[in-house]
């Protein structure tokens, strides 16, 4: 049952509560959610909840209708976020696991392990103990297999999962790894479930080669009152009549968990595929279909691999696969976890873990519920205090006078072009620099009160951009309303929640209709779908570093002006061509207080971060005046 406390219950009634129910012989977890807190009480007792009801500080008492508890959305709303050493899973993060299917030896583990972390993946994969079809197989190295995956892991920096197929194995396992993975072929194998979840550790939980989802979340459940709240369910396959595959991957499955269970679930194209060239689209349809990441198999030499060659990818098509995973997550509405988002990182005895920032304040302008806020919620993560700021300039003067750590600001949107606010005040700001940068899908929405129909609207208010970029929505569906341009999308959903008044509407994204509890009375109704806004993360100087740390910079922006004669323009820009520097963006803007001069900004493509210094060096000398206004590593 979920046990449903009131907002204002005392500490003294919250603790009578949990012990009358553990009296009981209940398990209960309190889970603190954003509206709510609750008790979640499971076990075999039965109980008359009017009971629980009665008790000082319970605002009511709602039974699980499912067999799992634990597990259930029932039982808790938010995406659980599993944190795997610095990596964390689930919510709108997208992670890449890979690896080789099994450890062999150090030099294989070693050289696989350095090429799928240079591509991407931010866990490592590889089996010490194989459960092979045939006991004549590659069985696996076992212990000394772990602790090769664990030298690999610390080496490049990654958290690592491997096998467990014996309850007897898993507390030697627990010293050397950081997720259990639980195959298919164990699924149900509950001793082994009750030994992996008495650890506590994160679980990565396969499906079983038949296992309904209903199994599936039972397996799920089995590990959570065993002790652990970490699990991470992984479909990857399941027995069907087709041949032509190994299994059959069940991609409608991942939707359907995310409705039953609040547990993130990823996909194992490896395993549901068993070929090779299978393994890159079906890696594309499990995130289209909202998985929250994939497990792939990567192989330097998968012709010479003891274990799953012929599903192995070789390295350069796993870094193609991780470019088009990371292009494709924000027409999901996610972003592609290369790095860890909460920066501030800390390394002890080769382990790396996130260090927890206390409040760590993270500028945006807008109001809650703006595309800006959902920027931030992609670079940062979901603890992070925000400081909505009524203009762009106030978002950078909260960055500089150290009110908020970072912020997120516009720079670019596929529709409407620059940003330019953001750009002069780039320009003006030389103690802040651009560290960062994130790509969000700009979805429109007509919002309005819960009650009200498309035949009430008369008037609809959102910024111009807004209204301009679903003018084809507006003059086919809503002729004859008055449109009415407000200063900013979420703002207008805010004014329109405050009157209460269902003749009126509002355009804006789905976070702002969910923040002021309206209702999307019709999605997407932006004329073209293809509309993304490109953001800044910017930072004081002496903050860029740890937001830095672990990223591959591979983006700069540079400002500059030069003197006003022939050529001196071209020969600035030629730096950039003769050290092989690709330009992305050319952008010009005049220089207030001296009429007619201009500064221009270049977004830049560097192959060599270390090397662009120097390349900045000869650029000052063929410039009036040179600055870099950031690094970064790209978001496309
Ligand atoms: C594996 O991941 O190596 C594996 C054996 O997977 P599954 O249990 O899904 O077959
Ligand atoms: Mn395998």
């Amino acid at each position: 049952m979920i046990v449903i406390l009131k907002q204002g219950i005392t500490p003294v009634e919250k603790d009578k509560v949990k012990s009358f129910l553990q009296e009981k012989g209940f398990i209960v977890k309190e889970i603190v959610g954003q509206q709510d807190t609750v008790l979640g009480a499971v076990g075999t007792v039965q109980m008359d909840i009017r009971t629980v009801e009665l008790l000082p500080g319970v605002s009511s008492v709602v039974p699980i209708s499912k067999p799992y508890k634990l597990a259930s959305r029932e039982m808790k709303k938010e995406d659980t976020i599993v944190s795997v050493g610095k990596v964390r899973i689930g919510g709108n993060r997208v992670v890449v696991m890979a690896g080789p299917c099994a450890v062999e030896s150090y030099d294989q583990i070693m050289t696989i392990a350095e090429a799928v972390r240079e591509s991407g993946a931010v866990i490592l994969r590889g089996g010490a103990f194989k459960p092979r079809t045939s006991p004549y197989s590659f069985q696996g190295l076992g212990e000394e297999g772990l602790k090769l995956l664990r030298k690999a892991g610390d080496a490049f920096d990654m958290p690592i999962t491997t096998e467990v197929v014996s309850p007897r194995d898993v507390e030697m396992m627990a010293g050397y790894i950081d997720m259990f993975q639980i195959g298919a072929r164990n699924m149900q194998n509950f001793e082994l479930l009750k030994e992996v979840g008495k650890t506590g550790m994160p679980v990565l939980l396969k499906r079983g080669l038949s296992a309904t989802i209903e199994e599936w979340l039972m397996a799920a459940e089995y590990l959570m009152a065993s002790g652990t709240d970490q699990v991470v369910l992984c479909e990857r396959g399941i027995r069907t009549y087709e041949k032509a595959t190994r299994n059959t991957l069940d991609c409608s499955a991942i939707p359907v968990v995310q409705k039953l269970s609040h547990l993130p679930v990823i996909g194992d194209p490896s395993h549901a595929t068993g070929i090779r060239d299978m393994v890159a689209p079906m890696s594309l349809a499990l995130i289209a279909s909202g998985a929250s990441g994939v497990i792939v198999e990567v192989h330097n030499c998968p012709e010479c691999a003891l274990s799953d060659g012929p599903q192995s990818l070789y390295p350069s098509q796993f870094d193609k696969l991780v470019r088009d995973i990371q292009a494709l997550c924000p027409v999901v509405g996610k972003s592609l976890e290369k790095v860890p988002r909460n920066i501030g990182v800390k390394r002890s005895e080769g382990k790396t873990e996130i260090e927890a920032q206390p409040d760590l304040t993270v500028a945006f302008q807008g109001v809650r519920g703006a595309f800006s806020e959902l920027a931030v919620r992609r670079s940062f993560d979901e603890d992070v205090s925000l400081l909505p700021c009524h203009t762009f300039a106030s978002a950078f003067d909260a960055v500089s006078s150290g009110k908020a750590k970072y912020a997120v600001v516009p720079i670019e949107n596929t529709l409407g072009g620059t940003i330019y606010d953001t750009l002069d005040l780039l320009a003006i700001h030389p103690e802040i620099t651009v560290v960062g940068e994130t790509l969000i899908r700009v979805v429109h929405n007509l919002i309005t009160m819960p009650d009200a129909q498309m035949s009430d609207i008369r008037k609809v208010y959102s910024h111009p951009q807004g209204l301009a970029q679903c003018r084809k929505f507006l003059s086919e569906e809503l002729p004859d309303a008055e449109i009415v341009p407000f200063f900013d999308t979420a703002g207008a959903v805010e004014y329109v929640a405050k009157t209460g008044d269902k003749s009126i509407a509002a355009i804006a994204g789905e976070p702002a209709a969910t923040f002021y509890g309206m209702k999307i009375l019709r999605e997407n109704i932006e004329t073209d779908a293809s509309n993304f806004t490109r953001f800044y993360v910017i930072a004081r100087e002496e903050n860029a570093a740890i937001y830095r740390s672990e990223a591959r910079i591979s983006k700069a922006i540079v400002s500059f002006s030069v003197a006003d004669e022939p050529g001196s323009l071209i020969e600035a820009l030629s730096v950039f061509k003769d050290n092989g520097i690709n330009m992305i963006k050319l952008e010009s803007r005049p220089i207030p207080g001296k009429p007619w001069e201009y500064l221009m900004f270049v977004e830049c493509q560097l192959s060599d971060a270390d090397k662009f210094p120097e390349i900045i060096g000869k650029m000052k000398e063929k410039t009036v005046s040179c600055r870099v206004l950031g690094t970064y590593a790209s978001a496309r």
